[in-house]
């Protein structure tokens, strides 16, 4: 049939650029593009005259409604409704749809995180339409993609920075290339592929665990006799239940203009990838977010449930989103493709070592961007990168790396080939090296790949800060070449400095090993473990300087993030714990209690025979169990003692989550551990969580 066509079915509910060139009147369409391409103002009028549009096309597409779509700081999307209708003096309703509600939304912002940025008092917030990203049709709802902040023009949300830091690239990778002679492009877009993982059970199995309805995550659970040691999983066939979730998450997400190209199964039991092909930033920043959205959804379709959590099992890999990240000019020039001219190669090189020292500056900001708790679990845990941001670049590029920094500007030797600014380099093939999986921002042919964000987290707090530093790197690079007399002995200089400065950051080898983690602290990279360690890097001043030099976040901005995160780690532990605490006192402890009464009794019951039979067995196994179920007991108490006292802790939120974490989170792990031996002795038909082989191995 026809619309099962994937090129039929594609966009067909996105009112995309052929959409508005069939249906706007020519001069609104090319004044709107401009909006679009180059960023100047939007005309009012024209507003007026798209939102009619979008409306009428919306109606024929089902709608009924429309909704400003916006990405607050809880890092998920958030929309209200408002339906089309106005009533009329007849009593009927017309459908209507004004400049001005496209453009501007009103939600009360009381309600999100603000992280003091906004007083209860002043509860307005402001949604601006983000006509770079274009609006579609779900749910019979027409969606707009917004941009959401204060009444005094703070961000409240992921979005805006994100918007900013596109502009702030744009705008010093241009300096560059106009010094390398590009004379034609006219803005320069970051391009981002996110490669998203998750888990998917059976739904019957989820609704019997409250720890993963809560939470998200399994609080207990012994390991299964088969996890994933016998590497039989990834890239397996695919099960026809999951092919068949697969194919209608492809046509919905098809629909909505994602375009979701790669699946397969992930390292773990019923683990899998969706990848798509890359757009700009904010475009994949917003498909991710849908795609997250509708994995979740058709999975209930087909009796299953899509975990995101980047943890939901312990003892085998959880997941994460493979951020993969590149410059290129609107005209389509990969600025990081090495490409095949010794003149476009010495340009190469200089966009390589802006991203090169900004991560080695940097790596402290951009780790935060992987902080979560949940994320905890996976980074450094030898299943994702370590929690030390390196660099892979591979042999061929660290060879080409070292010769720079060898061949100074005075060097002969080398027949003047690196002394012109790297002239006679080799074009590099891509794909030209080996694949590490181990390194968090490896290099892969002609973009990095940035390997630590969480699989729940929004992709844009990674993207903004990697713009926002590279754009900072390329300023400091414009600056200097700007005033070059000598323009190819200023590059070579230049590159010179850069490899001889942050080397250090470039790491080829094992990131899982231990040798690394001794090694990276002799290099003086930072190691920040866990989320709490991470979150300061937020308000670090050098941090803080760049986000406001250019225009991405302020320091009031950043503060309120940094008060955010860290509320949210708290709180995040805080919901654990509680929910830990439930399940053990009234599902675990009295199906342990009911066992060990049915030993009792067995036991009981045999001596009644009056018969000489031995009952070691039920009597050891008693013995066992009922001190196991006093040792569960009294750590349940504990805990329950360390969330007490958190809840009176108040004031300094750096130290609150501090406390979650060495206190609460420790003795979380102990309550666990009892609980998860326990299980392994009780009778399985009494024990009240399904277990990790039953979820592991559900579809
Ligand atoms: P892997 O081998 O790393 O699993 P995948 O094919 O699953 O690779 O994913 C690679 C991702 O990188 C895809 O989303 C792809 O579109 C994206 N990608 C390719 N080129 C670029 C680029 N220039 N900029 C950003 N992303 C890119
Ligand atoms: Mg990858």
């Amino acid at each position: 049939m026809m619309q099962n066509l994937p090129s039929e079915m594609f966009g067909s509910y996105v009112f995309n650029d052929s959409v508005m060139r069939e249906r706007l009147p020519k001069a609104t369409y090319k004044a709107l593009r401009k909006t679009i391409d180059e960023g100047l103002p939007l005309d009012p009028q024209v507003a007026e005259v798209v939102a009619n549009a979008m409306k009428d096309w919306a109606i024929e597409k089902g709608a009924t409604h429309f909704t400003h779509w916006f990405q607050p700081l809880t890092g998920i999307t958030a929309e209200k409704h408002d339906s089309f209708i106005s009533p009329t003096s007849d009593g009927r309703v017309i459908m209507e749809f004004s400049g001005k509600e496209l453009i501007k939304g009103e939600p009360d912002a009381s309600s999100f995180p603000s992280g003091g940025l906004r007083a209860t008092f002043e509860a307005r917030g402001y949604t601006a339409w983000d006509c770079t990203s274009p609006a579609f049709v779900k749910d019979n709802t027409l969606y707009i993609p917004t941009a959401f902040c204060s009444y005094t023009g703070e961000a409240l949300d992921l979005k805006t920075p994100l918007l900013r830091s596109m502009e702030a690239l744009s705008k010093q990778a241009l300096r560059v290339l106009r010094l390398f002679g590009n004379t034609t492009a006219k803005k320069v877009i970051t391009t981002v592929g996110p490669e998203q993982e998750y888990f998917l059970i059976d739904k019957s199995m989820y609704d019997k665990r409250k720890d993963l309805i809560l939470t998200g995550r399994t609080l207990f659970g012994a390991k299964s006799p088969k996890g994933q040691e016998m590497e039989d999983h990834y890239f397996a066939s695919i099960k026809e239940r999951v092919l068949a979730y697969m194919k209608e998450l492809d046509e919905e997400l098809w629909k909505l203009g994602v375009s979701a190209k790669t699946k397969h199964n992930e390292v773990a039991p019923s683990q899998h990838e969706l990848a798509p092909v890359f757009t700009t930033t904010n475009i994949a920043t917003d498909h991710n977010q849908l795609t997250m959205e509708i994995m979740k959804k058709v999975a209930l379709r087909h009796g299953l449930v899509c975990l995101l959590h980047e943890k939901p099992f312990e003892g085998v890999n959880g997941s994460g989103k493979h951020n993969n990240w590149s410059m290129s000019t609107d005209d389509g020039q990969n600025l990081l493709d090495p490409g095949k001219t010794p003149h476009e190669n010495a340009q190469f090189l200089v966009f390589l070592c802006a991203v090169i020292k900004a991560i080695d500056e940097y790596a402290d900001l951009l780790r935060v961007a992987a902080a979560s708790p949940g994320n905890d679990h996976r980074l450094g845990a030898n299943e994702a990168p370590p929690a030390i941001i390196s660099i892979f670049l591979g042999e061929q590029l660290t060879d080409i790396l070292e010769q720079i920094e060898n061949g100074g500007a005075t060097s002969s030797k080398e027949g003047g080939v690196l002394k012109i600014g790297v002239s006679t380099l080799p074009a590099l093939p891509k794909d030209s090296t080996d694949r590490n999986r181990t390194s968090p921002f490896a290099f892969t042919g002609n973009k990095f790949e940035f390997r630590m964000i969480g699989s729940s987290a929004s992709i844009a707090t990674a993207n903004y800060i990697l713009n926002t530093i590279v754009a900072e790197e390329l300023s400091q690079i414009a600056d200097r070449l700007e005033n070059a007399s000598n323009f190819d002995e200023e590059v070579q200089n230049l590159l010179q400095e850069i490899v001889k400065n942050h080397k250090r950051i470039i790491f080829n080898g094992n990131g899982y090993s231990e040798e690394w983690v001794e090694e990276a602290k002799r290099r003086g990279l930072p190691n920040l473990r866990s989320t709490v360690e991470a979150i300061p890097a937020l308000i670090a001043e050098k941090n803080i300087r760049v986000m406001e030099k250019h225009g991405v976040l302020s320091r009031v901005e950043l503060e309120a993030r940094y008060e955010i995160m860290l509320e949210n780690y708290s709180k995040t532990i805080n919901i654990e714990a509680l929910t830990m605490l439930d399940i053990a006192k009234r599902q675990l402890l009295p199906a342990v209690i009911y066992f060990t009464t049915k030993l009792a009794e067995s036991i009981n019951s045999i001596k009644a025979t009056g018969l000489d039979v031995d009952t070691s067995a039920q009597a050891e196994l008693l013995k066992e169990v009922s001190s196991l179920t006093a040792a569960f007991k009294k750590s349940i108490g504990e805990l329950e003692q360390t969330v007490e006292k958190a809840s009176e802790m108040e004031g300094d939120s750096y130290k609150l989550a501090c406390y979650y974490r060495d206190v609460v989170f420790v003795k979380m792990g102990e309550v666990r551990k009892i609980a998860d031996k326990l299980e392994t002795l009780v009778d399985k038909e009494l024990w009240p969580l399904p277990s990790y082989s039953d979820m592991l191995f559900s579809v």
